[in-house]
This record gives C-alpha cells, structure tokens and sequence, in this order.
C-alpha cells in the first residue's frame, strides 16, 4: 500500500527523520491559511498523488507570497498530472502539500529497500538526488553506493557513516546524515515498509539534512498489525477493481492487455499471462482467486474481470488441487449469468471434481469454448479476441 508524501513525512517524523514543515489543504483556501501559518518567506506547494515525477510535470511550485500561493493551488488541484509513473491516463491531484522552502544547498539520495538477491533490507544511497534513480542506476552505476542490513542487529553506525562519505556529504554534517539513515532504517522495518524512499535529501544552507521528498510503501500482508498505517489509505489513488477484489480478498492486480484471466494460485496465475503473452495476447489482469474460494467468491471476481471495459475475451485457467472444478464452474455460471455475458470465454479445468465442473458449463447453455490444456486455452482465447 502506498501513502502520500505528506502522511509519509508525518510517519518519518515520529522516528526523528528530519522533514521540513508542512501542511495538507484541500483547498485552495486552506492551501493559503497553511502558508500564513507557516509564515516563511517561501513556501512550495506540491501536488499529492501517488506517483513520483510531480516536480516535473508542474506539480511542485515555489511560492513567494501568499498571492503566489494562492495562484499555484487553484493551478495544481484539479489538475491531472501526467507523470513517467502515473500512466499516461494521468491522476488528478486532490490534495496539495503545503511546505515550508527550503535553501537547498545539494539534492542527494537515500532509499530504503527489501533486496530479494540477498534477501536483507539494503539501503542506497547516492549523489545524484532528485532526478530518476533507475536512470542513474542505468548510466551511471557506480554512483549509487549499498549497505546490507544483518536483520540481527541493524543498521551499523559504521555503515551509515560510510554511506554518507561515499556519497560526499559535507564533513560537518555527517552525523546528522548517520542519524538521519538510522531513523528511516529504524521507521522502515518498524512499520514493515517494501519501500522507503528519499529522493531528494537534501543539506540546507543553514546546516540541516531533511528529507524534502518521501516515498513510503508497505507491505500490504503486515498491514493487519499497523492499524495507523491502514488509515492513510486513499482509496482515490487505488484501482476501483483492485479495491473491489480486496474486499473479498482476492490477489487482483489490473494490467493493460484486453484478456481477463480467472486462475488459481498465484504460480499458475504467473504462467498464464506469460502462455497467453507467448502466443501473442495481452492479460488484462493478474487474478489468484486463491485455493478455498467459494461459489460467491468466484463469481466477484468473475464479475471485477467484466467490468474492465478492456477486457474482449476471458481465459479462465484452473487446476483443482484444493479447489474444486465445480465449485469454479458455478462461479462462472452465476456470473455469465448475472452479468450477461457477451465475450468469449475459453475454460481450462484439470483436477478434483473435473468432470462435474465441465458438465456444468456444458449444461449452462453459454457459449463457452473448452480447453484441453493451458497451451491449447491460450491459443484459443488469443484468436478469439483478434
Ligand atoms: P517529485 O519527486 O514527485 O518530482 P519532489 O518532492 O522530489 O517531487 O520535488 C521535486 C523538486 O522540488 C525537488 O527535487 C526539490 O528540488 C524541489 N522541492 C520540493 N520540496 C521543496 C521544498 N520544501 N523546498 C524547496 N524545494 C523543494
Ligand atoms: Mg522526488
């Protein structure tokens, strides 16, 4: 789950990660009471959305009155924003934050990740802060340095010391940079982030290390324990389909393809965009409707496949280990028959009760194509739909 950079700094806040001041208005008016009552000479204001790449795209504005002020938030909300990570579809910003300016003398970048090589947390750092760290990371590797957290005992002083030299943080400030990594280290496995990212930290004219920037993300399967956490959810930001399946607690991750795909498990479910991308198709969605599901189950998420306008045609790929072909076969039908179904659909059963499941369908009356296996499913559902 994702947050905004306000809410993200407010988190980083209470580990003593150092953040300019700032407010969240959803308005334009209380975008100008938030500058009067932060009363610096300079105020930024910046677009809230869940995407980086704002400043670019003309969502992050330097104020230098409340005029200004005034102009920039009635220009920035309402806005749709397109950003390298929005999609080209854009997002329409909701909510601005107001901050306080800062003299920035030098833009760096920290970042706090879970590395699945090493499988540790491994915080990055570099010198070339606020532009895109996977350009930098693609022209000039050797400018992003990396220390391996032993879950056992932390990050080390001595590793953060080191991190802040390599990236040519002024000497005398060094030990607030070391301070700084170790409270965002600290907040990251604390709240049991998947990301924690700062770009840019900055060092200021007036000797301070702030983070000016903040990225948080967390790991939705440890949200249960981080009722706080789960409260920032803005379900504006979410996909209305992801946000449907969660309510019934399915693994739905919407794609760009026109091929809705029901599959159990999430290996499966892995294979089957890659078979239907291997014969020349587009998945529409990644869909694990998971091992016990039951009828009602199956028929939401049948029901979340059709209400993606993209979608022109339906994989429905199954092997019944725990799951049951019938119980996925009434599923289908309920749905097809609720929703009115239009588009084709190609099943694949395999596995316990499968040939209750395929007399199902086959007495349902809707025109359903039958696969014999998942390549032959693939290649069918690929021709239907061109
Ligand atoms: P994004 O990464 O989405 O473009 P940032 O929050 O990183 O948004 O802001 C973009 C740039 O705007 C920063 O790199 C920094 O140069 C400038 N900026 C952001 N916040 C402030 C601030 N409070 N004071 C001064 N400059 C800022
Ligand atoms: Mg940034």
């Amino acid at each position: 789950m994702n947050i905004h950079e306000y809410q993200g700094k407010e988190v980083l806040k209470q580990y003593g990660v150092a953040v300019p001041n700032g407010k969240v208005a959803y308005t334009v008016e209380e975008a100008v009471a938030a500058a009067e009552s932060l009363g610096s000479a300079v105020t930024v204001v910046k677009a809230q959305i869940h995407a980086g790449g704002r400043g670019k795209a003309g969502g992050v504005k330097v104020a230098k009155s409340l005029d200004e002020v005034r102009t920039y938030a009635s220009e920035i909300l309402g806005k749709v924003l397109v950003t390298h990570q929005t999609g080209p579809e854009g997002k329409e910003v909701k909510r601005l934050l107001v901050e306080e300016g800062c003299d920035i003398r030098k833009e760096y970048y920290v970042g706090v990740v879970v590395d699945r090589a090493t499988g540790r947390v491994v915080i990055m750092a570099s010198e070339e802060g606020g532009t895109e760290i996977e350009e930098v990371a693609a022209a000039t590797p050797e400018k992003i340095f990396k220390a391996v957290v032993d879950p056992a005992i932390g990050l080390q002083v001595y590793q953060a010391r080191k991190l802040a030299y390599d990236i040519n943080i002024p000497n005398e400030l060094v030990n607030k940079a070391v301070k700084f990594m170790q409270a965002l280290y600290e907040a990251f496995v604390d709240k049991d982030c998947s990301i924690a990212e700062i770009n840019p930290l900055v060092v200021t004219g007036d000797g301070n290390v702030l983070a000016l920037d903040a990225k948080l993300n967390f790991d939705s399967n440890a949200l249960f324990r981080h009722k706080d956490i789960l409260e920032l959810r803005d379900l504006d930001e979410e996909d209305e389909k992801e946000i449907e399946a969660s309510k019934y607690d399915l693994s739905y991750i919407a794609l760009d393809g026109n091929i809705g795909c029901m599959v159990n498990g999430a290996g499966l479910a892995m294979a089957t965009m890659d078979i239907i991308k291997y014969y020349g198709g587009d998945p529409a969605n990644f869909l694990d409707v998971g091992g016990g599901a039951t009828t009602e189950k199956v028929t939401e998420a049948f029901k979340i496949i059709l209400s993606d306008s993209k979608v022109e045609g339906i994989f429905v790929n199954i092997f019944g280990g725990i799951m049951q072909c019938d119980i996925i076969a009434n599923g289908v039908v309920e749905a097809a028959k609720q929703l009115g179904l239009t588009r084709p659909l190609v099943v694949r059963l395999e596995g316990t009760n499968v040939e209750l499941g395929k007399q199902i369908l086959a007495e349902s009356g809707l025109n359903i194509v039958a696969a014999d296996s998942m390549a032959d499913g693939a290649q069918k559902i690929v021709e239907l739909v061109q």
